[in-house]
């Protein structure tokens, strides 16, 4: 549908639609109990949307009630999981239903085009439901090996009351890698969208009670990081907290756990990836737009950005030109017109920090070679052209710090063990990629660096079924395939005297 929109068409249906603005409690949209609203601002336009329930630790506590009412009363949990199956498969299915609606929301929201929140967020949303659903009547508990005398199974049971803290790059992709496998496990979400992207979590909280899923089962709690976050990061009835967010934030999810309960604590924080591409890359053409969709795409907005190319000096001219190419085809625009490719960063905050670290590169001796400007500030809205620095070292801000905008740092390595070395200083772990034609240099990079995927000959491929998360300070725990489901149950072991 969207291909034959317009920008036109989605400015339409802007107009007409009608925003969910409260909290979903017990299966209920109700106002902060301060009767507090915070103002969400489209940053394609700096304009209002609505007025969005402000919750804090009162209403937090009000979502853990009822998510415990339901986790104890067993409505879900104790469902057969081909039943919990067919509920999530039709909630997955009333999402790509609303996949116009919801995908309006996505980019007024937080600025992404409206040809990937309607190509990407949403049915890849969709989709990551319906996986999880369709794997969960297909798993099989264990029988432990035993003397003859005693049989022992090991089962997994719900952990009980989830807390999902999400980010605003991919508002609902993030909330659905969480809910997929928390919700199939049989236990009960209370989600806090970040404040600057609630719209979609608030509509879809009333399309899961709609596929079935019983009351109590899911909440959405819209508020403040340091507020309705805090709140659910400290309290004493919350079993598991599942957060997307920035290092410094998952750092304290986990102060907060050692304060209250041990809740288990699951992070995916930020990354600094490196794309390396070592002389013997055998297309540059395909490394270059590579390159450039990994760093531009989403705005920069994204933790596993390409945000240093590391490239090695023989070839880094003659790349580096082909990525300016592809720059130039990515410049920003309006984000409800269908052939934007960049749309506008989240807020206002964010562009200052990165505007704020174009300057800091500059001033620390790095070449900006490429854009480097806010732009379209005409609209009221928040655009920075994507950009490259050239003459990068890897000690500087730009190239230890996570910008989460489309800045490039290009850094050059004297040869393929200079390169690795290179991508490994870091403090992340999340993802890396190296361009080689060589078959045992890859396996051999592969295995050297120190991060949760690996590309190789490609940057930001994956699925569903494949594992995502970092080492070292990118987080803790995997999203996505079947491995995430262990994050949201605990194992019993029952042993049994014959
Ligand atoms: P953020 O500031 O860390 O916020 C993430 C969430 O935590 C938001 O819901 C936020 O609420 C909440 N929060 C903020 N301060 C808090 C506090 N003091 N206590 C409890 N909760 C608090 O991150 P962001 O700016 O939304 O997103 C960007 C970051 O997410 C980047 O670092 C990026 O790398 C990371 N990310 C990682 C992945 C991954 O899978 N590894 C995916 C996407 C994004 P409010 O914002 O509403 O205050
Ligand atoms: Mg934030």
């Amino acid at each position: 549908m969207s291909a034959i929109r317009s920008a036109q068409d989605w400015k339409k249906d802007a107009e007409k639609l009608s925003i969910r603005h409260q909290a979903f409690i017990a299966g209920k949209y109700v106002p902060a109990k301060s009767g507090k609203t915070f103002d969400r601002i489209n940053p394609a336009t700096g304009q209002s949307l609505a007025k969005i329930a402000e919750c804090d630790a009162a209403d937090v506590d009000v979502a853990v009630k009822a998510a415990r009412a339901a986790f104890d009363k067993g409505a879900w949990r104790n469902e057969a999981p081909a039943k919990r199956k067919k509920v999530m498969l039709k909630f997955a299915e009333l999402i790509n239903q609303h996949r116009d609606e919801l995908a309006l929301l996505e980019t007024l929201d937080m600025g992404k085009p409206i040809n990937d929140s309607y190509n990407i967020d949403i049915p890849g949303s969709a989709a990551c439901i319906a996986w999880y659903a369709e794997a969960i009547d297909k798993m099989y508990d264990e029988v432990a090996p035993t003397p003859n005398n005693a049989l022992a199974l090991i089962t997994r049971e719900p952990m009980g009351v989830v807390g999902a803290v999400i980010p605003w790059n991919f508002p609902l992709m993030m909330a659905a890698w969480k809910l997929g496998p928390a919700l199939a496990t049989g236990n009960s979400v209370i989600v806090k969208p970040a404040e600057q992207s609630p719209l979609t979590a608030l509509r879809v909280a009333e399309l899961a009670a709609e596929a079935g899923l019983p009351e109590g089962v899911l909440n959405i709690v819209p508020g403040y990081g340091p507020t309705a976050g805090k709140a659910i990061g400290l309290h004493p009835d919350i079993d598991c907290v599942a957060f997307t967010g920035s290092g410094e934030v998952g750092k304290l999810f986990l102060q907060y756990s050692g304060q209250s309960n041990m809740k288990r604590v699951w992070l995916e924080c930020g990354g600094k990836t490196p794309n390396i591409v070592l002389s013997d890359c055998a297309d540059i053409d395909k490394a270059a737009t590579a390159a450039a969709f990994g760093i531009f795409f989403n705005q920069g907005e994204v933790c596993n950005a390409g945000s240093r190319l590391i490239v090695d000096a023989k070839i880094k001219d003659r790349l580096l030109e082909k990525i300016f190419k592809v720059g130039e085809t990515l410049q920003p625009g309006d984000p409800l017109d269908p052939s934007t490719k960049m749309g506008a960063i989240v807020d206002k905050t964010q562009l200052e920090r990165v505007m704020g670290y174009i300057k800091k590169g500059t001033s620390e001796g790095a070449d900006l070679v490429f854009g480097g400007k806010q732009v379209r500030e005409n609209t009221g809205g928040y655009y920075v052209q994507p950009t490259v620095f050239d003459k990068v070292k890897n000690d500087m801000t730009i190239a230890r710090e996570e910008i989460f905008g489309p800045v490039l740092s290009t850094i050059t390595a004297k040869d393929d063990e200079d390169a690795i070395r290179i991508g490994n200083e870091t403090t992340y772990g999340l993802a890396a990629a190296v361009w080689t034609r060589d078959i045992s240099k890859a396996h051999k990079a592969a295995k050297a660096l120190r991060a949760g995927v690996v590309w190789v000959n490609c940057f930001d491929e994956g699925n569903i079924a494949t594992p995502f998360g970092g080492f070292k300070q990118s987080g803790i725990g995997r999203d996505k395939s079947l491995h995430s489901l262990d994050k949201y149950v605990e194992l019993k072991t029952t042993w049994i005297a014959l």
